[in-house]
């Protein structure tokens, strides 16, 4: 069989959906390539069952403040149903993707791609489609050390797994993912190990938060090994032994790695489309997301630029739009992206930190930090850090990047960064009104 469409999309996670949809909604004869369930990592094994387990352990945080309220905080909880719960959940957006695509008219080919040309894919290996413009959208998987036992570990999809709650974990990392893994779990009640390859906890992140944030998770329990590799991991009855670099031992129900992600593009004979690929395999494009081979595009995790769901949905339309509906001009702006992580307090940012601006910039840089206790946590002796800074450039005082920590974080960011994103300077956020009494007002009042 030989079916041409407008457009071959391969995968269908946030990116591959997004444009596929965005294309059909011009009218574009487009097919949709997925050989899991539809939604992707983000929603299958990402964001939001990884959100789901964020809000129930947010709920099991704030029964640390519960008596100061004079509530009872003598709850229990039960993973087995908040794990059938979450998989039904996402059950329902599976499906809702399925007659979504079916009313905008994408056609969905359940089945694995590979490229039989630069202009043709074969579906399981039998049907074959043809189009001038193929997206791959594949998205991204876990990495490994290269060890002995390396087949014993587990990754952030096997967390999603779960059965029961592990009763004492190690995580391999120092991303996101390990830091969100390591803080859901120890509020659960796990007995959490964070082991950090380098002596700095999320170099990502502004560094004065994430020193408040290890002192934080560090004094509700969780662990840090830093400068620390596992070497070996090994089965000893029904618990799996970790051997590190300093010769240390010891045992876990569960090893996590969050050490990184590679391009999922196994399988797929891209050396039979010329698309050019970065020495970690990552594929490489342009700022119109085209790779090196006419026709072939590619974006989200895929391409390895910012490995976020929002990301991939925005480059994915941009594209479709350019492709497909003559906005010749249309393509992501990869600056500014605001970003949350899930840990306990969340850490939400948007651009640049002290120290990257500092590099840009020298001493051009002007920095307004604020560190305080939430009211939320007034009338109780458990007290949660709450940190924000504004990181400003030049006499104008042009804010370069928001950083917090803190309780609300995560809904604050989105808000500030349209002001970053526009250009604002600390006299536009001078010159705003507070919201009393919020935590958010002190991103206003700093001095
Ligand atoms: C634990 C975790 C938590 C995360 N949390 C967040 C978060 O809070 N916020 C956020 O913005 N991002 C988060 N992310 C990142 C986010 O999930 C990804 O950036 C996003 O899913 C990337 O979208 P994508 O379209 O590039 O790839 P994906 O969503 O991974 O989709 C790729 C799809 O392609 C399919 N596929 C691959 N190869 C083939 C083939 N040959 N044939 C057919 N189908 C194929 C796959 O099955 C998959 O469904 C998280 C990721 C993880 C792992």
């Amino acid at each position: 069989m030989h079916s041409a469409f407008n457009y071959l999309v391969i995968g269908g996670g946030s990116g591959g959906l997004a444009s596929a949809r965005r294309a059909a909604k011009y009218g574009m004869k487009v097919a949709l390539i997925e050989n899991s369930r539809l939604g992707g990592t983000c929603v299958n094994l990402g964001c939001v069952p990884k959100k789901v387990m964020w809000n129930a352990a947010h709920l099991i945080e704030d029964r640390k403040v519960y008596d100061s309220y004079g509530f009872s905080s003598g709850l229990s909880t039960d993973w087995a149903t908040l794990k059938a719960n979450r998989d039904a959940y996402i059950e329902r957006i599976n499906n809702t993707y399925i007659t979504n695509l079916k009313k905008e008219g994408v056609e969905v080919l359940k089945g694995f791609a590979k490229f039989s040309g630069k202009s043709s894919i074969v579906v399981n290996d039998s049907s074959e489609y043809t189009s001038s413009n193929i997206l791959i959208a594949s998205g991204s998987e876990a990495t490994y050390p290269d060890i002995p036992g390396k087949e014993l570990l587990s990754s952030s999809d096997d967390f999603f797994y779960l059965q029961e709650k592990p009763k004492k974990v190690l995580i391999l990392g120092n991303g996101y993912i390990a830091c969100e893994l390591a803080c859901m779990l120890n509020s659960f009640g796990v007995d959490t190990t964070l082991a950090i390859r380098v002596n700095q906890f999320l170099r990502a992140f502004d560094a004065d938060l994430t020193k408040i944030l290890k002192e934080y998770m560090e004094q509700e329990g969780v662990k840090f090994k830093m400068q620390t590799l596992i070497s070996e991991a090994k089965k000893i009855g029904d618990k799996l032994e970790a051997t590190f670099n300093n010769g240390e031992k010891d045992q876990y129900d569960k090893i996590f790695c969050a050490i990184g992600r590679k391009a999922k593009i196994g399988g797929m004979n891209l050396e039979l489309t010329g698309v050019k690929q970065k020495d970690d395999g990552f594929i490489i494009t342009n700022e119109w997301e085209e790779t090196s081979t006419k026709g072939i595009y590619a974006l989200g995790d895929v391409t390895g630029k910012i490995q976020l769901t929002p990301v991939a949905i925005a480059a994915g339309r941009r594209l479709s739009d350019r492709l497909f509906a003559g906005k010749t001009d249309s393509k992501l702006d990869y600056s500014n992206v605001p970003t949350v992580m899930f840990s306990h307090p969340p850490l939400g940012t948007v651009g640049l930190t002290e120290l990257q601006a500092r590099a840009k910039y020298g001493d051009d840089v002007k920095v307004y930090y604020k560190k305080f206790t939430n009211m939320f946590f007034s009338l109780s002796p458990h007290k949660e850090p709450t940190v924000m800074k504004v990181v400003c450039v030049g006499n104008e005082e042009r804010i370069v990047g928001m950083h917090g920590l803190g309780r609300g974080v995560d809904e604050m960011i989105q808000g500030f960064s349209v002001a970053v994103k526009m250009g604002a300077r600390k006299k536009d956020l001078d010159n705003t009104v507070a919201i009393h009494p919020t935590a958010s007002e002190e991103f206003v009042t700093m001095t």
